[in-house]
């Protein structure tokens, strides 16, 4: 069992059905525009069955994938429809998953400066993500994408450029970056 201090979480066991969540949770939801009994309505459930959209669903089971290897930290946007949210999220080896909320702040009326509407490009082969800072994988991307929260968005398959220069002459030397083993 890892040290870990997070005060919002939730517990998965090896079904993904979600076994147990923090003491705080309830609360934690509340403040943040959920439903104030959120813990009754999900312990027991799969986690799949309050994950919308197929985009989301493919990169929280990568972030599930890739915390086998070890803890996986990622800071998310969360916005929601008044404000801007930035959160930290750690899933362990052992599929604790918590949110620490980093920053909030009230958001400015006017159109989403990102766009609502392009979609975002991940590489087919290294899974890493098309940003404004280039292409990073799910870890880093997340601060800049809205990829774990916005479900209506699409996501395209294309090619990094370091995939593409390699693609001809075998397999693209970073595609072990991250790798612990
Ligand atoms: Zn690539």
């Amino acid at each position: 069992m890892l040290e870990i201090e997070m005060e919002n979480w939730y517990q998965l066991d090896e079904q993904d059905r979600i076994i147990e969540v923090s003491p705080h949770f309830d609360r934690f939801s509340s403040e943040n525009g959920g439903p104030a009994d959120l813990s009754r309505q999900v312990i027991g459930r799969s986690l799949w069955d309050f994950v919308k959209g197929d985009t989301l669903k493919m990169l929280l089971q990568l972030t599930l994938q890739r915390a086998q290897q070890g803890v996986v930290c990622l800071k998310m946007r969360c916005d929601a429809p008044h404000q801007l949210r930035l959160l930290e999220m750690l899933v362990t080896p052992d599929r604790r998953v918590g949110f620490t909320p980093l920053k909030v702040e009230q958001r400015l009326p006017g159109p989403d400066p990102k766009g609502a509407i392009e979609p975002i490009t991940m590489c087919a082969w290294c899974n890493t993500f098309e940003t404004e800072q280039g292409w990073l994988p799910l870890e880093q991307a997340s601060a800049f994408l809205p990829l774990l929260y916005d479900s209506q968005r699409e996501i395209s398959h294309g090619m990094c450029p370091p995939c593409e220069e390699s693609f001809d002459t075998g397999t693209p030397a970073h595609l072990e970056e991250g790798f612990r083993h």
